[in-house]
Order: structure tokens, then sequence, then C-alpha cells
């Protein structure tokens, strides 16, 4: 992708069609959610799509790219995908980005797909403590350590199915950390929805 195309909204971010912002092919490599298997976690998590071809490409454009009209495209995927996770009312519980990260995306990504779900309430109520360092490359544990104590919760969801909301899952460790603090301020997590999952695929769950 070459800067020209952030100029220009009508360009698919997953595939550079034109005419789009998301076209109907890199669209459809989002399905119906799937349930994971994600040990550590606790609730059930459900996954749109794996962690690659164009739903990571959109992921991408969305997160680091600046790609924001894609959060209506994310927002109505999601709202479908709740049907399947709960009975409604639904509060959403984006996962906390660190703060530097937002302030250079110009804000926090999973808030504004969160907000375009236009079928339920949104509880931004995690935060990340100062220390927190970037994930990329770290392992397993190292993810885990990282967040160790360093999710704070600041309010309550209203009553109704708390969704966990995350763009993709790797190890877990960060839907682990936010289940744990909700737990830990009284609150239960139902689920946890990721638009995609850099999990192995394992047939049949
Ligand atoms: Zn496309």
């Amino acid at each position: 992708m070459t800067a020209l195309d952030l100029l220009l909204p009508s360009t698919c971010a997953g595939c550079g069609h034109r005419g789009t912002a998301c076209c109907a092919t890199c669209l459809a490599s989002f399905g119906p959610p799937e349930p994971i298997q994600v040990p550590g976690v606790g609730p059930p998590v459900w996954t749109l799509a794996p962690y690659q071809g164009a739903a990571r490409e959109l992921v991408l454009a969305f997160k680091e790219r600046g790609a924001r009209a894609l959060s209506a495209w994310f927002g109505a995927l999601v709202a479908c995908a709740l049907v399947a996770v709960g009975p409604g009312p639904w509060t959403l519980v984006p996962a906390p980005s660190r703060r530097r990260a937002a302030r250079e995306r110009g804000g926090d990504h999973m808030l504004r797909i969160a907000e375009a779900v236009q079928t339920a309430s949104v509880a931004p109520v995690l935060r990340l403590r100062p220390g927190v360092v970037d994930s990329v490359g770290l392992t397993a544990g190292g993810r885990r350590r990282n967040l160790a104590g360093r999710v704070e919760v600041c309010g309550r969801p209203p009553p109704g199915t708390t969704v966990l909301l995350d763009d993709v899952i790797t190890t877990g460790a960060t839907a682990a950390a936010c289940v744990r603090a909700l737990r830990g301020a009284g609150v239960r997590t139902h689920a946890v929805v990721v638009l995609t999952s850099a999990r192995p695929h394992q047939p049949g769950q």
C-alpha cells in the first residue's frame, strides 16, 4: 500500500480494489463468529476470521494506517456476531490500548469499533497502567508478565451480557488479563469477541 492509497478513501484497504473502503470479496474473509479454544481466558472466545490475508490487511489498515472508514464495516460484523454469543442487551468493553499507541493512532481504535456497533452499549472501563510495552515479539510468558497487575477497571458496565472486544487474539494474554481485572472488580465477562485470531487453526473447535 502506498501513501497515495491512504488519501483515497474509495480504495479497498484489503486488496486495493477501487470503489469502496472495503470490497465485498475482502469483507467475505470475515465469517460468522466461530468459537475457539484459548486456554486461560475463561469465558468463551469467538473470532470472525483468521489473522491472515484480507482480514489481516483490513485490521492493520484500520489499526495502524488510519483507515477509519472501516469502523462501520467492523461495527456491522460485530453487531451480527453478538447475536450468536448470547442474549441482549449487550455491553461491549473494548480491550484497552497503550496510551502512547492510542495517541500515535489518533485515538483508541477498539473504542471506535465498539462505538460503531449500533446494537450494543459501550463501557470503556479498562485502562492500561504505565509500564506496558508493545507485545509484538514477546513470548506468551512475556505477554502475561507485561500485563500482570497493569489492567485497571474504572467503572462498571451496565447489567446485561458483557462482551470484551479486541482486534486480534494471539496467546490470549490480553483477554485473560482483561477478564481477570473485570472479575476482580466484580464484573463477569460473558464472552470475548475478536475480529481475528492469530492462533493455529484447530479443526472442530
Ligand atoms: Zn478488497
